[in-house]
């Protein structure tokens, strides 16, 4: 019966976050055994809104997400608004675009309308304050250097803690660059899965290319993990691919420092990451990138541990 906190079987530590989208989500993860928040999707909080919420009613959300992580070294990961694509919001997301997986979605918005992620930062950076919680916050979608520096700026002016999410493949080839600009790096495999495969994350008929052992999806954590230890910066994982007990052996050999999940799926990852030592995870991690396919990546990494 494993309760944490997350370390390989010979102590490597590895922190176990949970992802949420609301108040009621937040306050049950933070009963488990984990080390906070590594995703709050903020965007979930306005799908039913049609006008944005002032800073006042946004501060109040952000709070409550915020309030349970209070002490015991736990921090929290807010994302800004994610919207477009598979995440439309009424009051940001561009309205009939061809191809909206490719359009104005997630930090893009931030290029022509700038107030949007400018007032939803002096959200949460007041409820940072209000709260008591350490707060670390992160831009969706980022594509370039330049993205990575003018998000870090806006939020360091306001006393955050700035990090990019790595999606999209550019992001991850320039990962040390990215790096000299912000805090942290945190990897969305499920948009990094899509946008590598060039497969459509929601279409049922592509779901072997837009599986995260895919050994290119891997090779450019690989890339980003090993620039996250160069610079001696975190770079978590907060995608579905670190819900995997076994996947998340592997991220962890690739020198990930981090893996946010949905909060059931903790326990079990936890516990897997246990029975495994850091070098079985390298063992793991080279074995899958040296794979012809995903399931002869499994495979091999099942191999190690057997
Ligand atoms: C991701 O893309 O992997 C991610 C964590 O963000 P979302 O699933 O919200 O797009
Ligand atoms: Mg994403």
């Amino acid at each position: 019966h494993w309760e944490g906190p997350g370390r390989t079987a010979d102590g490597h530590a590895v922190k176990l976050l949970a992802n949420v989208a609301d108040a009621s989500s937040a306050v049950a993860a933070a009963e488990g055994p984990v080390g906070g928040v590594g995703l709050f999707r903020t965007e979930l909080s306005f799908l039913d809104r049609e006008t944005e919420p002032t800073v006042e009613e946004q501060t109040a959300v952000y709070a409550d997400v915020l309030a349970p992580f209070v002490g015991d070294d736990r921090y929290v990961v807010v994302r800004t608004l994610d919207a477009g694509s598979d995440k439309p919001i009424a009051f940001a997301t561009h309205p009939d675009e061809e191809n909206p997986a490719l359009g104005v979605r997630g930090l893009r918005l931030s290029f022509t309308d700038h107030g949007l992620l400018d007032r939803q930062l002096d959200a949460v950076a007041a409820a940072a304050r209000q709260s008591g919680a350490t707060t670390w916050v992160m831009a969706p979608m980022v594509a370039t250097v330049d993205e990575a520096r003018d998000f870090a700026q806006s939020a360091r002016a306001r006393g955050l803690v700035p990090g990019v999410m790595v999606e999209v493949p550019s992001a991850a080839l320039l990962a040390d660059r990215i790096l000299a600009e912000v805090d942290f790096l945190s990897i969305g495999t499920n948009d990094l899965t899509q946008y590598t495969m060039a497969a459509d994350r929601l279409c049922t008929d592509l779901a072997h290319l837009t599986d995260p052992w895919q050994p290119a999806v891997l090779q450019l954590i690989a890339m980003t993990a090993a620039a996250g230890e160069r610079a001696d910066k975190p770079v978590g994982v907060c995608g579905e691919a670190a819900a995997d007990p076994l996947l998340a052996c592997v991220l962890v050999g690739l020198g990930v420092t981090s893996l946010s999940m949905a909060a059931a799926a903790v326990r079990p990852v936890g516990a897997r990451l246990a029975t495994a030592t850091l070098e079985q995870c390298r063992e793991m991690a080279n074995a899958a990138l040296a794979a012809a396919d995903p399931s002869a990546a499994r495979d091999a990494a099942r191999a190690v541990l057997a």
